[in-house]
């Protein structure tokens, strides 16, 4: 496939560079050329998008979300952490297999529809979401939730058989919810399986005040701390928020090479606090959205923009956080959270994962800088193409998946779950 006339190629390899009038050639599910529109003569193909008025940019990458909450979407909003988390587990109980597998596939579709190529998901019933992602065409890192204390099928044993489904497009990780509702023997399970296997670690922690001096009553330590002394704590774990976490435990994530995802919009729905992703030096930082119900939509230009904004008024300092930071850690920097090094930025060789951004808009009108655009001016609808391993998922804003049968099969699934 041959893309060319784009007109701003942002690609985010080592030297960031930006090609004016460019173009991209793919074969297979691989990049094998990225360069000034004139390449385009080299390559001989009938498979050819005109990508006139557009900027081409690796697909996002969302870092942390439960796609299948989408069925929770607008059920509770604005209420204190416990009481939402406490109408939620009650809601989710009454969740179905089946639900979960239309649920995370009508997240797959939005994620499609806002240029999202990758996504670290962590939720009930894996095997569900798995399908959906295989039948979306999208690459995800699934985690399968352990916490036995909400339903006795997220334990350890589970987990262990998930791991063997790696499939060309899906990596299996662990995902023990937190210190806080997981026990300690679960957590060592966790992290004796994680070495034995060679798998990543998916886990939330230090998302709010209460999390921390419940830890500190249970167990002496703050909860980073603690998780490093039952051995969760290596260059494979992903810690999801890390909003209250003291100067010491952030040495403590940079020295053990541990990744750290960012949630910023959540984070200020549910009222948690802000992570101190400033002071976060030699970290790889990526950008999540939690689930849909406490977020409410899975647009990670919307993210990146609130991510690049909260620490300045959070510090009175414009400067923290530029546009080009904000760009990396949706891109770049959750390849290399997810351990997906041959994704995340466009490089001959790399994984054809991309997206097409529209700029014939009023609001991306002028264009100085196509960086700047993206993460302050873009929304999730500007996307145009999306594709995803070398398969176009969207084009023209027009799915391969058929959106209206997923969307009425969910509103169908809402009444039930209403009613059970
Ligand atoms: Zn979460």
């Amino acid at each position: 496939m041959l893309i060319k006339n784009i007109r701003y190629i942002v690609t985010m390899d080592p030297q960031r560079r930006l090609i004016k009038d460019g173009a991209i050639f793919i074969e297979d599910n691989k990049i094998i050329d990225v360069g000034k529109n004139e390449i385009y003569k080299k390559y001989k193909t009938d498979d050819v998008i005109d990508a006139k008025g557009m900027v081409a940019m690796p697909g996002l990458i969302k870092a942390h979300t439960h796609s299948p909450m989408t069925l929770m979407r607008g059920y509770i909003d604005d209420l204190p952490l416990i009481e939402w988390l406490q109408k939620l587990w009650t809601f989710e109980a009454k969740l179905k297999p089946e639900d979960c597998y239309y649920g995370s596939l009508l997240a797959c579709l939005e994620m499609i529809s806002f240029g999202i190529t990758t996504f670290s998901d962590m939720y009930l019933y894996p095997n569900e979401i798995l399908k959906a992602v295989e039948k979306s065409g999208l690459r995800a890192m699934v985690s399968p939730l352990i916490f036995e204390k909400i339903n006795k099928d997220c334990n350890l044993r589970n987990a262990r058989k998930f791991l063997k489904k790696k499939t060309e497009r899906v990596t299996p990780a662990l995902g023990p919810h937190a210190t806080y509702t997981c026990s300690k023997e679960e957590l060592i399970g966790v992290a004796n399986l994680a070495e034995e296997k060679d798998v990543f670690i998916h886990t939330h922690v230090s998302e709010t005040q209460n999390e921390v001096k419940q830890i500190k009553e249970k167990y002496g330590t703050n909860p980073v701390e603690f998780l490093n002394s039952v051995g969760l704590l290596t260059d494979k774990t992903i810690l999801v928020h890390a909003i209250w976490v003291t100067d010491k435990e952030i040495k403590l994530i940079a020295k053990t090479g541990a990744k750290i995802v960012h949630c910023p919009i959540a984070n200020m729905k549910l009222a948690s606090g802000v992570a101190p992703v400033h002071k976060m030096k030699n970290i790889t930082v990526s950008i999540g959205s939690d689930g849909p119900s406490s977020n409410n939509n899975l647009d990670m230009f919307e993210e990146m923009k609130a991510a690049a904004l909260i620490h300045k008024i959070n510090n009175l300092d414009p400067t923290l956080i530029p546009s080009n930071y904000a760009l990396e850690m949706a891109t770049i920097n959750g390849a290399k959270t997810l351990g997906l090094n041959d994704t995340g930025s466009l490089e001959p060789g790399k994984k054809a994962d991309l997206i097409l951004i529209d700029f014939r808009k009023p609001h991306l009108t002028p264009l100085y800088n196509p960086v700047s655009h993206l993460v302050y001016s873009c929304n999730g609808g500007d996307v145009d193409t999306t594709i995803c391993n070398g398969e176009i998922l969207m084009k023209n804003r027009k799915f391969v998946l058929d959106a209206g049968k997923i969307m009425k099969k969910v509103e169908e699934i809402k009444e039930d779950l209403l009613k059970r």
